[in-house]
């Protein structure tokens, strides 16, 4: 078959990834001319790396706005909304609480900050807003301000709250639920078009951040690496795995299926910018309806970001060790509850949780300097936390969808589950690649759909 003779997105992704770390760290080498590095890789491959992330990102409000309209709208009644928002906050909730215990034990289990030595921070941390700010600031004042600055959250808000009105209003608006659903099959073709140049995008990403970076920075950092790095993989098998066996489910189907997004995640390091990735793979590939993805994954990419508050308990333990301080309970405590609201305004874009890490250092008393002992190694971690972050939110989707009698076990379980296998012909007599999983997707969707009533 051709099939079997062309590689697969996933392998070419995988191969790029590799080669631009090997060459990266070659690069990075000091004895490689400057041409090679200024030019060559901080210049071609950023701007490359950098229009891959622009395109990635161009899509993310439009999902948001158009695949969280129709999910809500297509929930049906306000009890099922509040039923499903109030199940997805308690996992979310619930799985936090698991990541920073886990966190914290594991900082002073291998206290990774003993004899450290300090040096001054780099960053401008004058805006990080205050606990109070968070709270007021996610209702937008301007949903369209919210739009052009990209606070997610508020974005969230806004389009929920059309979603839920088109679900009061039902039949009288249906040519706007009708419109709102083919906008978003639109949505899912850009993203494979994309998606198409993916390698080149992951090849280009990758060598910039080891030519950069190299092995040096790393060394005297590889305590506090190894215990971040060791929790997100606890992490990630005892909850996430966890949900999976709860579910009865294989998990190497999972891994099989999720690496497009690990990739794109690992990558790029932004959760926002894999967002689009992460929904069609969820729901085609996974087997979790539309309406779910739709609903939990947008919100959980704003709110839930168990990677990221990983690396922000343990770099907090961390930074008091280096500047030898000691923490008492009511500290600690206060820590976990800051990490809670930080994360809640950290956006899924690089290095945020490095900066709302802030918020936490000043509420817990500690010196907002240190931030400058993690900044160095962050960029590499924050590979690794981004793609918790996507694992734990996809895993929650499933874990509602299943509950909510809307989660496709055959799908799941078939491996040739995907987008572009087979040609079909559109509403308006246009080729549409699509595959036979897709159609049952499409008609599971219908169950409940509100044009259907
Ligand atoms: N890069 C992370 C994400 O996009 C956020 C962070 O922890 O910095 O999920």
């Amino acid at each position: 078959m051709a099939k079997d003779k062309k590689l697969s997105l996933n392998s070419k992704i995988i191969i790029t990834l590799l080669t631009g770390l090997i060459v990266g760290l070659i690069v990075g080498d000091t004895r490689v001319s400057d041409f090679m590095k200024e030019m060559i890789v901080f210049g071609v491959f950023n701007v490359i790396g950098q229009v891959f992330i622009n395109m990635l990102s161009m899509l993310v409000l439009p999902v948001i706005l158009f695949s969280l309209i129709s999910g809500i709208a297509g929930l049906g009644d306000m009890k099922r909304i509040t039923k499903l928002g109030g199940q997805t906050i308690v996992f979310f909730v619930l799985s936090s609480v698991v990541a920073l215990l886990l966190a914290i034990s594991a900082a002073y289990i291998f206290e990774p900050g003993r004899g450290m030595l300090i040096s001054d921070s780099i960053l401008n941390t004058e805006d990080v807003p205050g606990f109070a700010k968070v709270i007021i600031d996610i209702v937008p004042k301007n949903p369209f301000l919210a739009m052009k600055n990209g606070n997610m959250l508020q974005v969230i808000i806004f389009t929920a709250l059309i979603g839920i009105s088109i679900s009061a209003l039902g039949k009288k608006v249906q040519n706007t639920i009708t419109l709102i659903k083919q906008i978003n099959k639109l949505v899912v073709k850009m993203i494979n078009m994309i998606m198409a140049v993916a390698p080149i995008g992951v090849f280009a990403l990758v060598i910039n951040v080891f030519a950069k970076e190299g092995f040096d920075a790393f060394i005297p950092m590889l305590n506090y690496m190894g215990t971040v790095t060791l929790v997100l993989l606890i992490h990630s098998v005892l909850v996430y795995g966890g949900v999976l066996k709860l579910m009865k489910l294989k998990i190497s189907i999972f891994l099989l299926k999720f690496r497009s997004v690990f990739l794109t995640g690992f990558s790029s390091s932004s959760s926002n910018a894999t967002l689009p990735i992460t929904m069609s793979t969820v729901q085609y590939k996974l087997g979790v309806s539309h309406k779910i993805t739709s609903s939990v994954l947008p919100l959980g990419v704003t709110i839930n970001k168990n990677g990221t508050m990983i690396m922000q308990g343990v770099a907090t333990i961390f930074i008091s060790q280096a500047y030898g301080m000691e923490l008492s309970l009511a500290t600690i405590l206060t820590i976990i509850v800051f990490i809670f609201v930080a994360t809640l305004g950290t956006a899924g874009i690089p290095s945020a949780g490095m900066l709302t890490i802030s918020v936490v250092l000043a509420q817990a008393g500690l010196p907002v300097e240190g931030i400058a002992l993690i900044i160095g190694v962050d960029r590499l971690l924050d590979m690794l936390r981004t793609t918790v972050n996507l694992a734990g939110n996809s895993v929650a989707s499933m874990l509602i969808a299943k509950g909510d009698g809307k989660f496709n076990e055959l799908i799941y379980n078939d491996p040739d589950a995907a987008l572009g296998e087979e040609k079909t012909i559109g509403e308006f007599g246009q080729e549409i690649s699509i595959n036979k999983c897709y159609i049952n997707q499409l008609q599971e969707d219908k169950v409940g759909d509100l044009s259907e009533e």
